[in-house]
């Protein structure tokens, strides 16, 4: 008889939003004339820029031209693409990145869960918790033959007394996964605290793996866009970008992941390999790229009315993100992120349990949130809400909040 990887069954059986899915469908069940506010999951909300759909119109109708048809394109992605990020993303902000330290993907999930391909089992990983739940299950999934409570994972616990970001481990971590601004929490790693953890993995020879799936919702000058921003990152890092968040691409899909050519390790042999050439190799023989017409409707999102329209858009959710902030805050409620983030994470005012806090909004105020825990241990007695509803039903939700006698 054929086996399966085992490891699939270490994982937690019910992803998180699955279960909450289940929770809205009960409860709708029972109550079919309820108006569920969704403040749950985060996809965004708001239809594609024009200047993306502009894009993807002419690139539809290109590939029905033989002139102008496109079959299996470049593995890194298409030229023009790869300029637009490294001009814009990039060189514009004084960093230097090359075309050919750009791989375009179909999302930063994607790339954030296979990248695990090209790293070795015996790392020690470092893990924040709570955390966006892809880092731990694609590691569980490889780990050979261990438990996670035995194993090369090491969890950091992100709490408000450390304002949520990570210590400096005392054991030693080969790889550490940085996500800011962070899911779930909304908070943000400044540029100092950054630098400690650059000079930590060069120090340690250790390599960050850094989620900047929320670039966009920067607004503070001393927080980072990108972790290259950081002198000598370029040697211990790998930075995950995705038009997912700004641009509205969850349902279209692109991304784009930046291996510098400078980040090196050393193998068994002795001699030292370039993360760049494994990457292009895992990709190579795994990925066929991201299609043609998405590849043009992300270079779209860099002309100039896309960048105004993609900016409308980031501020939109921004607002809702206030309008959350400022309301639980007038509750009395003590609320995290939502400053350079569609996130807010806050303290469940009533009770320790957060799938109780889940249960309560909804049925009593129905509104749907996620609930800490889902997240990790350290999300215990914490809430998530999202910014991606519509500022109508943001503030309602709000306003019924405000009334709730809890
Ligand atoms: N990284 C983080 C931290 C996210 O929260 C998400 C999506 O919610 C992603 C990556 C996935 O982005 P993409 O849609 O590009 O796969």
């Amino acid at each position: 008889m054929f086996t399966i990887n085992e490891n699939f069954l270490r994982l937690n059986e019910n992803y998180l939003f699955t279960t909450v899915a289940e929770k809205i469908k009960q409860f709708s069940s029972e109550h079919p004339d309820a108006n569920i506010i969704r403040l749950g999951i985060g996809d965004v909300t708001l239809p594609l820029p024009p200047a993306v759909i502009k894009a993807l119109h002419k690139a539809v109708d290109e590939m029905a031209v033989k002139e102008t048809f496109r079959g299996y394109g470049p593995e890194r992605g298409y030229d023009f693409l790869l300029e637009k990020i490294a001009e814009n993303d990039y060189r514009a902000h004084g960093i230097d990145i090359s075309t050919d330290e750009i791989f375009v993907s179909d999302g930063a999930k994607s790339d954030t869960g296979n990248i695990v391909d090209i790293l070795g089992e015996n790392n020690m990983v470092g893990i924040t918790d709570p955390v966006y739940p892809v880092y731990l299950d694609s590691n569980i999934m490889r780990i050979k033959e261990r438990s996670i409570t035995n194993s090369k994972i090491v969890f950091l616990p992100c709490h408000p007394e450390n304002n949520f970001l990570p210590e400096i481990p005392k054991k030693r971590v080969d790889v550490i996964y940085l996500c800011y601004p962070n899911n779930p929490t909304g908070t943000v790693m400044k540029r100092d605290e950054l630098k400690r953890w650059v000079i930590y993995a060069l120090e340690n020879k250790s390599l960050i793996l850094f989620d900047a799936a929320y670039e966009a919702y920067v607004t503070e000058d001393d927080v980072p866009h990108s972790i290259f921003e950081i002198e000598g990152a370029k040697s211990c890092a790998i930075e995950f970008r995705s038009y997912s968040k700004n641009a509205g691409f969850t349902g279209l899909r692109c991304s784009y992941t930046v291996v510098p050519k400078e980040l090196k390790t050393k193998a068994s042999n002795g001699t030292y390999v370039s993360l760049n050439q494994l990457w292009l190799r895992r990709q190579s023989t795994k990925f066929n790229g991201t299609a043609y017409i998405i590849q043009r409707a992300a270079e779209a999102v860099y002309s100039p009315e896309g960048k105004e329209e993609v900016k409308g858009l980031v501020n939109y959710y921004l607002e809702n993100a206030k309008t959350i902030r400022e309301g639980l805050q007038e509750k009395g409620w003590t609320v995290y992120g939502g400053v350079n983030s569609p996130y807010i994470w806050l303290k469940c005012p009533d009770t320790n349990d957060s799938w109780q806090f889940f249960d309560r909004l909804l049925n009593e105020r129905h509104i749907v949130g996620t609930p800490g825990v889902g997240f990790g241990p350290s999300g215990e007695g914490y809430f998530r809400l999202t910014a991606f509803n519509s500022h109508e039903k943001t503030r309602e939700a709000i306003e019924r909040i405000k009334k709730w006698e809890i």
